[in-house]
């Protein structure tokens, strides 16, 4: 089923959760090991983000450095369609303009389409580590929005070959990302909501925000889409916060702050199980509020631990 059609139909606040595809070289169990507690919440659809490729240098004879481009986490396509088979859950595969031309990404939509996955999460992706902004590929897609259009004229079965006739219309529905703490890139949030209207209008029909850890923040964010005429369903982010190294690593990644009360709770914090410990009780209140508030769905990011989701839903479902 369409994830817009799930929301519309849905009574109550419905769960979903996203997950990393597994480190190259390790095996879909690890990856059913995360999935299958969360099961038993009915999850409505299961996320599964795309890495691009990076660059790194290997060391060569005579201290030569070869440029390599790897993928440490390939698999997304797969992943989607083995979750399909195995889950009675909806997959909703992260589709990146980064490192893709048109012509590649017309190709992922195609297998897509033949696997029966509906649904996409239609992003622009971030700048290679080495890069100091976000490259497009030659003839490839530069905004979220170019992104979004390609699907829009795919899902009309407009391909990029003009003269082709008859061609079959897919029929994919779209989600994007929506930042309560605005993108990091945009000049502001008002400029940031134009961008974000913008995918709505070419045909996206829910937004997912990136994770926040205040809900004034996204009751705020919501309000201003509303304003200015963004009227899907704006999915809330929540990530459970679960080890030392997330403490630094959240904010200057994701770009977004801690609010007071949750960095006092993370100072105190020795271990990984404290700050687990923390992110469990902060995950829950959030939750909590945001059910009682009535959203949609509360979506939770995993990052290949998804023992702190089903313990906070547990208490929220
Ligand atoms: P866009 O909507 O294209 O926006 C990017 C920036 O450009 C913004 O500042 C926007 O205001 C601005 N902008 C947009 N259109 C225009 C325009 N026409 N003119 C000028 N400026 C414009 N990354 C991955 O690599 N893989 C993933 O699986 C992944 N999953 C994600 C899931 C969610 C829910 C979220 C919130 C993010 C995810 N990301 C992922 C990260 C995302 O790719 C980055 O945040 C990226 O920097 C922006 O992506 P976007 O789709 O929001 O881009």
């Amino acid at each position: 089923m369409k994830v817009i059609d799930t929301l519309n139909k849905a009574k109550d606040t419905v769960l979903s959760f996203e997950i990393l595809p597994p480190l190259k070289g390790k095996g879909i169990n690890s990856l059913y090991q995360g999935i299958d507690p969360i099961m038993e919440f009915n999850p409505r659809f299961v996320n599964v983000t795309y890495h691009r490729e990076e660059y790194i240098y290997k060391k060569r004879e005579k201290g030569y450095l070869e440029k390599v481009s790897i993928r440490k986490r390939p698999g997304t396509v797969g992943i989607c369609a083995a979750i399909m088979n195995k889950y009675d859950v909806e997959a909703v595969p992260h589709l990146i303009c980064g490192g893709f031309s048109k012509e590649e990404t017309e190709n992922a939509l195609i297998d897509l389409n033949f696997l029966g996955i509906q649904n996409v999460l239609a992003l622009r992706g971030d700048a290679r580590k080495a890069e100091t902004s976000f490259m497009p590929e030659d003839n490839g897609n530069k905004y979220a929005s170019e992104l979004v259009q390609q699907v829009v004229n795919m899902n009309q079965g407009k391909y990029l070959e003009e003269e082709m006739k008859d061609a079959n219309k897919t029929n994919f529905c779209i989600g994007v990302a929506g930042y309560p703490e605005k993108h990091f890139e945009a000049m502001s949030l008002k400029a940031d909501l134009k961008n974000l209207k913008r995918k709505i209008e070419l045909g996206a029909e829910y937004i997912v925000t990136q994770m926040f850890f205040d809900n004034a923040k996204y009751f705020d964010f919501v309000d201003r889409c509303r304003k200015h005429g963004i009227d899907v369903p704006i999915i809330p982010g929540i990530k459970p916060i679960t080890s030392l190294k997330q403490i630094q690593f959240i904010p200057k990644t994701f770009h977004i702050s801690f609010p007071e009360d949750l960095s006092d709770a993370l100072e105190g914090c020795k271990t990984d199980l404290d700050v687990a410990k923390v992110g469990i009780e902060w995950g829950i209140q959030q939750s909590q509020e945001l059910k009682a508030e009535g959203v949609p769905c509360l979506h939770y990011y995993t990052m290949g631990t998804s023992e702190s989701a089903r313990k906070i839903a547990a208490h929220v479902f």
